[in-house]
């Protein structure tokens, strides 16, 4: 059996998965950024203890999906954006040496693919791209069963390409990245800034939006329309570059997907012109809430077994 360790800013979720990608046992624990990376390293080792002894088994290996920008071959971890403090921290060396056993890393988004290609009915597609839209947006490429890497082995950052450039200002430092207009925060965002001042701004979420919008709430039906438009445009960008077979959707604004997809497939029409759009199929991640836990064990399965670089 495989342990999986997916690291995010809010939640640290830990587990063992058999060869097959099925959860055998998981727990999981709020990150506690401020606490820094040894604690959270002694929590998540205590919690794939308690895996591996439910599950019975042995484990072979540790695969690990971690906010990035990380270093996947060293496993060190850069300046991530909701892990402040923790640069330099390195959870491949940690988990490797504590469990005695080979471990592999990569960023969330690659790790969520690759489990999503190989364990969540991605067919073997050989021109792949998932994509994650949450708090922030997350894009992997994978061309012929290996991710692809940027110079350096690096993780290219397709959620910040840019769309508008006088857009607002993103996490990056830039404006008008995709993520700074489609990520759940800027659907927030938007509504602060444009709704009239008596409109309800009250414990508004991306999630909250969108509950809104289907009680027909006129500016949250507003904020989900731009939404919608924005994913399109983005997702157009990403086939008229790529011209992949398959695009996958995952990550926590798409459990909404219904609220945008006929805008977006819209949106996509008409702004792909010189390639098969058409022929490209867009689909829902199938692995649902486990996908980033799933991702990271086949991060390992991946590397060790199937020969991916
Ligand atoms: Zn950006």
């Amino acid at each position: 059996m495989i342990g999986g360790v997916d690291i995010g800013g809010t939640k640290i979720a830990v587990g063992v998965v058999d060869q097959q990608g099925h959860i055998l046992a998981k727990k999981e624990c709020p990150t506690e950024v401020p606490r820094g990376f040894d604690h959270a390293m002694r929590q998540v080792a205590a919690l794939l203890v308690q895996c591996v002894e439910q599950s019975e088994g042995k484990l072979r290996g540790i695969g690990i999906g971690c906010a990035g920008p990380v270093d996947r071959v060293t496993g060190t971890l850069g300046n991530v954006n909701n892990l402040v403090g923790w640069q330099g921290g390195n959870p491949l060396e940690v988990l490797a040496r504590e469990f005695g056993v080979p471990a592999a890393m990569e960023n969330d988004a690659d790790a969520a693919a690759l489990g999503e290609l190989y364990w969540g009915g991605g067919g073997k597609k050989t021109r792949f791209l998932y994509v994650t839209i949450g708090t922030g947006i997350g894009v992997s490429v994978i061309l012929d069963g290996k991710v692809y890497r940027g110079v350096d082995g690096c993780h290219p950052e397709i959620g910040h390409h840019i769309l508008d450039a006088s857009g607002p200002c993103c996490s990056c430092g830039v404006r008008g990245c995709w993520e700074s207009l489609a990520a759940g925060p800027a659907m927030v965002a938007w509504l602060r800034e444009n709704a009239p001042a008596a409109y309800d701004n009250r414990h508004l979420s991306a999630r909250e939006i969108c509950a809104r919008a289907e009680d027909s709430d006129e500016w949250a039906r507003r904020a989900v329309d731009r939404e919608a438009y924005y994913l399109g445009l983005g997702l157009a960008n990403l086939i008229t570059l790529f011209a992949p077979e398959t695009i996958v959707l995952g990550g926590s604004v798409m459990k909404s997907a219904h609220l945008f997809l006929e805008r977006m497939h819209e949106v996509i029409r008409q702004n792909c012109r010189l390639v098969p759009a058409h022929r490209v199929e867009i689909s829902l991640a199938s692995l649902g809430a486990d996908a980033g836990l799933i991702g990271a064990a086949q991060v390992w399965q991946h590397r060790f077994e199937r020969g991916g670089g």
